[in-house]
């Protein structure tokens, strides 16, 4: 019987890197790790799953299960969920995570939490709890749960170091059966467009370079770019950078944007609004260069430069090559 369902993620082809992750979370919580995959042909995928260190993988196969409808996953992973009737599930906080968790959540009538950074049991009851920032990051919010599952915890990606492939790991593989009928899915897929990505995605950059309103339009993001190249990096930006039209909103970090959680941020001329911060309140280090002492952002950096970009910007791009040379 398992006790802890992880929902594992197939990206390009591949175990996706929040999967990895979400076992390693599980791991650290007492109990039976399960990770289940959904999706249409999934033997070739079982196995590298299987060396991710859940103790069963289990696969629900179903023709409709093929990227074209949220509906078809709700559906199937409800069953799953029925099925092997895990106390806690987790999700990873991706855009099919998000979708899909509080949605199966309130089908199987299970206490959900959004968000989460760390999952563990309370020292004194033994209780699930889970821990989440509130607040734009101000705060952080204890989430206890009830102990009749099932418990959903949604993960946030990149704050648990995903487990080790382990070639050798041997897991049981079992095969979950779903049904899923075309009366089901209410949403029909019509096109898909990827969107031209510069570099890595925001929420996978180990190195983030943004911007805000003070750069004062959109040609100082080509600095920007010019940077995060140098140093491996990715560009993001504030709302307000977006609104305004100098980047696509693809770019914005945020409450209402992406969460990042990169090693190093850098942001210039953004003030730190609690909707920015947000998004990368688990950055580990921030930069800031502003030229605002008071600037909010300053209380979350770990250095700072008071100043106008425009005279520090040039120069650190430059002492950059030269270290780089
Ligand atoms: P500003 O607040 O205008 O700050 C510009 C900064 O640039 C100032 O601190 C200024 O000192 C500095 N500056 C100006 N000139 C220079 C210069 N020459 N050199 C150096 N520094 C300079 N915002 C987000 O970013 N992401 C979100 O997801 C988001 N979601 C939101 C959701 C809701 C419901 C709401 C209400 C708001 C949301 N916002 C979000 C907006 C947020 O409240 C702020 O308005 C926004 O973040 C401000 O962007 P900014 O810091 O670029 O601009």
């Amino acid at each position: 019987m398992i006790e802890i369902l992880v929902l594992g993620e197939i990206e390009n082809e591949e175990i996706a890197p929040i999967t990895g992750e979400l076992v390693a979370a599980a791991e650290t919580l007492n109990g039976t790790v399960g990770l289940v995959l959904l999706g249409e042909n999934l033997s070739s995928q079982a196995q590298n799953a299987a060396t991710l260190g859940a103790e069963q993988v289990f696969l629900a196969e179903n023709e409709f299960l093929d990227g074209s409808s949220i509906d078809a996953y709700v559906e199937a992973f409800s069953q799953v969920c029925s099925q092997l009737q895990p106390k806690i599930i987790l999700v990873g906080k991706t855009l099919l995570g998000q979708t899909l968790g509080p949605r199966v959540a309130f089908r199987l009538n299970a206490v959900v939490a959004q968000d989460c950074i760390e999952i563990g049991h309370d020292m004194m009851t033994g209780d699930l709890v889970a821990t989440r920032p509130v607040y734009g990051g101000n705060a952080l919010m204890k989430v206890m749960f009830p102990r009749v599952g099932p418990n959903f915890i949604i993960v946030r990606g990149r704050v648990y170091e995903p487990s080790i492939i382990d070639e050798s790991r041997v897991a049981e593989i079992t095969n979950v059966n779903v049904e899923v009928s075309q009366g089901n899915l209410r949403v029909r897929h019509v096109e898909s467009v990827a969107q031209d990505v510069e570099g890595m995605r925001l929420e996978d950059a180990t190195i983030v370079v943004a911007g805000g309103r003070g750069l004062g339009g959109p040609e100082p993001f080509e600095s920007l770019h010019e940077l995060a190249a140098l140093i491996g990096g990715s560009v993001g930006a504030s709302r307000a950078a977006c609104d305004a039209g100098w980047v696509d909103h693809n770019y914005q970090v945020g409450l209402t944007g992406k969460t990042i959680t990169p090693e190093l941020y850098i942001t210039v001329g953004i003030s730190g609004a609690s909707q920015h911060m947000a998004g990368c309140s688990g950055a580990r280090n921030i930069v800031v260069v502003n030229k605002d002492p008071e600037a909010n952002i300053f209380k979350d950096a770990t250095y700072g430069v008071v100043g106008d970009w425009n005279k520090i910007l040039p120069s650190f791009i430059e002492t950059i090559r030269e270290l780089i040379d």
